[in-house]
């Protein structure tokens, strides 16, 4: 646990004692900075540089006569107040660093925020003082939750003040933080304040060593423990999840104070960085006329323009004034259920043209479609799904083989609906890649067969291995292609499936009969689409250089580690780098955590596929955060040597 180095410090209210915690602090580490950055009335800044001259006191960004609210004293002296982001930018650098607040949390700013967006703005730990008198207990609850409310939790509470066992107590029991109480010096001297920081020295080391960050964070991975079921988790896991307060660019911020490297974009759903501000917008200016309307007979501006620039970025080029020579876009909303609809619209084109045996779908070795039961049919890991077999399609699964697929068309003559590929890329059976070459070769198979061609493009679509559609490399036409993760920029949920013309025109009649009977409760989600439809216009209009980027970066920095002894493959596309590990144990191999455990002492987070350590950051990662996420690669190979 890397220990936490600074945090800002709230009050319940004015006066609740943070000034006072903060000299207590001050005398007992005096190698920690002070900093407030807004100041009305007396000045706290002067008063703890008069208090203890040996600590650095960074002067703050505005102080107001009056003490009064910072707005109003602004006001009054006919000045103006800086905004959040503007205070944050102001905050030293030097650590350990104290942050005071003025008054409360929820404190005005100015006409326009609340000290809180500073608050969370800031992103440190936050502690919270409240006073030892009646009445403390409520306020302070109160406080905590509408803290927590809004995403910032404390890690710890004092109540300052003469100690109150009950109403310590009973605020750590109903508040669920560790909480402490700290008495104020008998009298405002240098001495009398060192001398109570030195009584109280234990409970301010409890506070600092023992029980600050780790506490805190312990305390939401307890939480977390009862109360939550991860994905892809054991229930006893071996290592606690990563609490997060918030994210920014490639960046993952912990509770701990700790800033990590979100190496594989969270899911590989996060396209061009956390929080990335042209989309953020996109979504601020939906929110001010939508929250989500239903999608059977009701439409709406942004998903017509998901719809209409997905088929700009599709292989079938029709007509534009005849948009059904163009294809369609089915809505849906996560990676599988696009797949389901591929695979239920692909046995529907069959049926309603009278060849309803075709039920039998063909999947590649190593493919991963998902978690419904469809596409766990298609993909069917014996690992993930083995036990669900008996529920499960039948469906076949060949090695990833042209003259393999074509042997399976062959015997299963007549029977077979389609066959679904991860075009390039095969993400989650370890980012496994084929050449261009390959993939035409099974699309002509798929042809020669006479039977639809899916390409599940859900982790490989909007430009990850380098163009829009990772099938264009191979300058084919997909008959279906599914679409998922970064599609809204990986901001919200959002999916769709895109078909083709002839497809389109086998279920275009005004027969009831033949309708795709299909949709989800959040199909075509307003703000997702807002947000798709911004993150399309950019990708069409200004393709990104980050692929070609991220792949010589990755050449140069990754390629010694095919000397390796342990190293089998070394794999780059786009922003993708892989190696393989010549280890046992498949997705299951303990080198796996060490791996993963390596990295994050590094400040990167990556999640191998069992042996193998693979990274897909957002579009823009730095240089620097580029590097070190390629030291972290090096590092954990060499950690399971
Ligand atoms: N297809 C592919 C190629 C995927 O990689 C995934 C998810 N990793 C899915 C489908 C399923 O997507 P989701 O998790 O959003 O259901």
């Amino acid at each position: 646990m890397v220990p936490m180095n600074s945090f800002v410090v709230l009050g319940t209210d004015t006066d609740a004692g943070k000034t006072t915690f903060s000299l207590l602090w001050l005398a007992a580490f005096p190698d920690w900075s002070y900093w407030k950055p807004m100041e009305t009335g007396e000045s706290d800044s002067q008063k703890v540089r008069d208090f203890l001259p040996n600590v650095v006191v960074h002067p703050p960004v505005a102080s107001f006569r009056d003490p009064v609210a910072p707005p109003l004293a602004a006001k009054r002296e006919g000045r103006s107040i800086p905004n959040a982001v503007a205070l944050v930018a102001s905050c030293p650098s030097q650590r350990p660093l104290l942050v005071e607040t003025f008054g409360g949390p929820f404190s005005p700013l100015n006409d326009h925020e609340l000290q809180f967006d500073f608050v969370r703005e800031l992103k440190l730990p936050a502690i919270l003082i409240a006073p030892a008198r009646l009445g403390t207990i409520g306020v302070t609850l109160a406080c905590l939750k509408s803290l927590r409310a809004n995403e910032v939790d404390p890690f710890a509470v004092v109540l300052m003040g003469e100690p109150d066992e009950y109403a310590r107590e009973q605020v750590q029991i109903h508040g669920g933080q560790p909480t402490f109480s700290l008495r104020p010096p008998a009298v405002w001297t240098t001495d009398a304040i060192g001398n109570a920081s030195n009584e109280q020295l234990e409970t301010l080391k409890k506070l600092k060593e023992s029980s600050v960050g780790p506490s805190w964070l312990s305390s939401l991975q307890n939480r977390d423990f009862f109360s939550i079921w991860h994905p892809y988790t054991s229930l006893q896991p071996a290592d606690s999840p990563l609490p997060v307060i918030s994210a920014t660019d490639e960046f993952l911020h912990l509770a701990d104070g700790r800033r990590i490297i979100d190496g594989i974009s969270s899911w590989w759903t996060i396209l061009h960085g956390h929080r990335e501000p042209r989309l953020m917008n996109a979504l601020k200016v939906a929110m001010s006329s939508y929250d989500h309307v239903m999608f059977a007979g009701i439409t709406h501006p942004p998903a017509i323009r998901v719809g209409e620039l997905l088929l700009q970025s599709a292989p079938w080029k029709g007509p534009i004034s005849y948009f059904a020579d163009r294809g369609r876009v089915f809505f849906s909303d996560n990676g599988s259920t696009a797949v389901e609809v591929a695979l239920k619209m692909a046995y529907q084109f069959w049926h309603l043209q009278g060849e309803p045996q075709r039920t039998v779908f063909v999947g590649f070795e190593d493919g991963y479609h998902g978690d419904t039961f469809g596409a766990m049919a298609v993909g069917r890991d014996p690992l993930f799904f083995g036990r669900f077999e008996p529920l499960m399609f039948h469906a076949e699964r060949v090695p990833l083989s042209p003259e393999r697929l074509d042997e399976v068309l062959d015997k299963k003559k007549g029977t077979i609906a389609g066959v679904i590929i991860e075009p390039l890329v095969q993400g989650a059976g370890g980012m496994r890649m084929h050449p261009p070459s390959t993939l035409r070769a099974i699309h002509e198979v798929t042809k020669k067969h006479g039977v639809l061609f899916i390409a599940d493009e859900v982790m490989t679509g909007c430009f990850r291995t380098g163009s829009f559609w990772a099938h264009s490399a191979a300058s084919i036409k997909p008959d279906l292609i599914c679409t998922a993760k970064t599609l809204a920029g990986g901001i919200l949920p959002l999916a769709a499936t895109l078909v083709s013309p002839e497809i389109v025109k086998v279920f275009d009649t005004p027969d009831r009969e033949r309708t795709f009977f299909h949709g989800h409760s959040f199909t075509a989600h307003p703000m997702a689409c807002a947000i798709a439809a911004e993150n399309l216009k950019w990708l069409l209009d200004q393709p990104p250089t980050a692929p070609d980027r991220f792949a010589r970066f990755w050449e140069q920095e990754l390629s010694s580690l095919r000397e390796y002894p342990n190293v089998r493959e070394v794999r780059v596309l786009g922003t993708i780098a892989a190696v393989e590990l010549d280890l046992p144990g498949g997705y299951l191999a303990e080198a796996a955590a060490t791996m993963r455990q390596r990295c994050l002492e590094l400040g990167v987070l990556l999640r191998p596929l069992g042996n193998v350590l693979y990274a897909m950051p957002p579009f823009n990662t730095s240089e620097q955060s580029l590097a070190r996420i390629a030291d972290a690669i090096r590092q954990a190979v060499k950690s399971v040597e």
